[in-house]
């Protein structure tokens, strides 16, 4: 799985953030996922925002790339931690 589907799957994978980009003028924004209900599929993110900048409701989103890549980053951090310490 690429993209967690709604935003309690994001939350699980620990995504605290979305990207919503309008498919009108190209304008693009993270939004925080605080408060949006588990249930919510992400691409479903865009219906509820309105392009700041052209007033468009034409928006598209999906779970942030910036905070994908920062989470692997950590968790492979934290494997390489973990392995030097692990006993079993
Ligand atoms: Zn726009």
């Amino acid at each position: 799985m690429l993209q967690p589907a709604t935003v309690g799957s994001a939350r699980t994978f620990g995504h605290r953030r979305a990207e919503v980009w309008c498919n009108d003028c190209h304008h693009h924004a993270e939004v925080s996922m605080d408060g949006l209900p588990d249930d919510l599929p992400i691409p479903d993110i865009s219906l509820r925002y309105r392009c700041s900048k052209c007033g468009s409701k034409n928006l598209m989103s999906r779970g942030s790339i910036d905070e994908h890549y920062e989470l692997i980053e950590q968790r492979s951090g934290k494997a390489i931690g973990n392995g030097s310490k692990h006993r079993s």
